[in-house]
């Protein structure tokens, strides 16, 4: 039975008291009996204060939204897997879109995060997603592989039993322009089908594949109807505990069928 998971990525948004106020909303709106795992994804000055929040939650837990490739050192103005892993992170966002595009995050060092998250015991949550003219000019598949073989294509078997995908076609991110349930299923069935192609049948079965880009309240229930999609990774719809809360439900509804 693959994982249920609904994150909320709040980006560099929120000051110290909104994210703890928007805490304390998840906490209060969520109960514990549907077996979906939830996320949260703080701006790192605030994370060890959500993660004081949540310890009377069990399922949420914390996910970084970045780490550096490298263990320690000279490295002003970075944050190793090793420390997020000492405060008690337990997921690190890897591959996004916004890392790539303004960070210099190719797929090389993407790999190298992923390592180094995997060695301190954490998930990563890989990001993959193709651009509107990589749609356009049919290669969206391409892509895809190549965005998994390149990043996540080193692991063992068993370090892949630790990490979750998101699909996120970049074209979807922020734009309020949702992928179709057609597309998303689609591309998620070729992924698990891919994670079989490289890894193993087990592996294919077992990864939860999140699908990211515009998710809300009005697009979750219809998304998720979708077998091989195993939850959301939720940018803007993440910031208001309404939305979020109801996204999550729409993924409870949807493991109880
Ligand atoms: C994201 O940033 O991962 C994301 C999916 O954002 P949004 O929900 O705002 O499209």
């Amino acid at each position: 039975m693959r994982k249920k998971i609904v994150a909320a990525n709040w980006k560099m948004h929120l000051s110290f008291a909104e994210a703890m106020a928007l805490t304390d909303a998840f906490l209060h709106g969520l109960d514990d009996s549907g077996g979906l795992e939830v996320l949260i994804a703080p701006p790192f000055p605030y994370i060890h204060e959500v993660l004081n929040g949540i310890q009377r939650h069990p399922l949420i837990s914390v996910a970084a939204q970045n780490c550096s490739e490298h263990n320690n050192g000279a490295y002003t103005g970075e944050v190793s897997a090793y420390m997020l892993a000492s405060v008690g992170v337990e997921f690190v966002i890897t591959g996004h879109s916004e890392r790539r595009k303004y960070y210099g995050d190719i797929p090389e060092v993407i790999s190298r995060k992923v390592d180094r998250i995997l060695e301190h015991r954490m998930s990563p949550l890989f990001c993959c997603g193709e651009t509107l003219e990589d749609r356009n000019s049919g290669k969206h598949f391409d892509v895809i592989t190549g965005q998994i073989r390149n990043s996540l294509g080193h692991l063992s078997v068993e370090n892949m039993k630790s990490v979750v995908i998101a699909y996120e076609p970049v074209w979807a991110i922020g734009t309020g322009i949702n992928a179709t349930t057609k597309q998303a299923g689609e591309m998620h069935r070729f992924i698990r089908n891919l994670l079989s192609e490289i890894f193993s049948d087990d592996v294919s079965s077992g990864t939860s594949i999140l699908y990211g880009g515009s998710l809300k309240p009005d697009n979750a229930t219809e998304l998720f109807s979708c077998e091989d999609i195993d939850g959301g990774l939720v940018g803007g719809s993440s910031l208001r505990a309404t939305e979020f809360l109801t996204i999550c439900r729409a993924m409870e509804t949807a493991c109880s069928r």
